[in-house]
């Protein structure tokens, strides 16, 4: 198998869990895809299950997310339709309303408690698309014709995943990369918490993609973010990034009310620009946490074991956030932290 970059929490659980990826659920019509047949040979121990439509067993009521997770398994599929979705409405991006993203793969290998997927899907199985082709040439057909011509297309393609960590499985940040590097006023967001630079070092950077490190104070990535890398090899592989020639991207998102939070933010940031020079930095983004209801209610009912679930909280139209004055104290602190290092129209913030 494949050295991946394995969810440590998740290694730790009772020696009956199967490995993750040891079962690959592949959909009759995925059979010849090429990417089947990569991923077919990077897992060749692995038990293969033909299936008719992946749908029926991902979306049938009633698993349970978090068991699942600590034996993962991966289904090859063949995506119908939705190829790329409107994200205008609820992810405006530095005020670019040309804003989409799309979903290459879902769900991700790392833990995060305050994972949105986690409301989102009925599985924590991860799902591959194997027509990578079809979903890169529909973004290529809404780059032709943007809704506002004036403005770049934004897209966001490690959106309900963490691609760069899945980059060993199977290369869909490359392919990404590559497939959109010549499209015209366009820029492609690859987020991550990997530490996994090295996986894109031999690619020439691309001046269409920006690679989007989500960073966080070690107090949080212990308790919240389980199974990540730490701060330190983050700020190393981000470092590395755009010593290469990467466009950067720092995500200080979601801030977390955490005990301290008052002292331990001005030290991690420090920390942060003392790894990065902030002339290497393209922008930032902050927000402090925030939920959908419905998701964090259907979270809520499965994570008694995280106390992120159980703070009060404000719910408001439809958000769950933390009660005003903590949400803008939060953010505001990130902001002027982070406005000492780069000017004001590179910080975006999320309220
Ligand atoms: S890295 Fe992102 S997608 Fe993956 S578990 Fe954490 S929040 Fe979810």
């Amino acid at each position: 198998m494949p050295a991946i970059e394995k969810p440590g929490s998740l290694a730790s659980g009772p020696s009956s869990w199967n490995p993750d990826f040891s079962h690959l659920y592949i959909e009759e019509g995925a059979r010849e895809y090429p990417l089947t047949d990569m991923v077919r040979k990077r897992f060749p121990e692995a038990t293969i299950v033909w299936v008719k439509d992946y749908r029926h067993f991902f979306n049938r009521p009633g698993q349970r997310f978090q068991v699942q997770k600590h034996s993962m398994k991966l289904v090859l599929a063949v995506k119908k339709d939705g190829y790329i979705y409107d994200g205008s409405e609820n992810a405006q991006d530095f005020g670019v309303s040309n804003f989409y993203y799309t979903t290459p793969l879902i769900n991700c290998i790392y833990n995060c408690d305050y994972c949105f997927l986690q409301g989102m899907y009925p599985s924590a199985n991860l799902v591959l698309y194997v027509n990578q082709e079809d979903l890169q040439e529909a973004v290529k057909q809404v780059a032709r014709h943007p809704p506002d011509p004036k403005q770049p297309l934004l897209l966001a393609v490690s959106y309900n995943t963490d691609l760069l960590a899945f980059e060993k499985v199977a290369p869909l940040a490359s392919s990404w990369i590559d497939a959109t590097r010549d499209i015209p006023r366009f820029l492609m967001e690859i987020r991550t918490k990997s530490a996994n630079f090295r996986v894109l070092a031999d690619l020439e950077p691309s001046s269409n993609t920006i690679l989007a490190w989500t960073l966080s104070p070690q107090e949080v990535i212990r308790p919240y973010e389980k199974g990540t890398p730490p701060l330190s090899a983050r700020l190393n592989a981000a470092a590395k990034a755009a010593q290469a020639g990467w466009k950067l991207r720092l995500c200080f998102d979601p801030v977390l009310k955490i005990p301290n939070w008052e002292s331990v933010y001005p030290e991690f940031i420090n920390q942060v620009f003392t790894a990065i020079p902030a002339s290497q930095v393209t922008d930032i983004t902050i927000g402090a946490f925030r939920m959908s209801a419905s998701y964090f209610k259907t979270i809520k009912r499965q994570r008694a074991d995280s106390d992120l679930f159980f703070d009060d909280y404000s719910h408001q139209d439809g958000l769950v956030r933390y009660k005003d004055p903590d949400q803008q104290a939060l953010v505001d602190t990130v902001y002027s932290l982070c406005k000492a290092h780069l000017p004001k129209d590179r910080i975006d913030i999320w309220l």
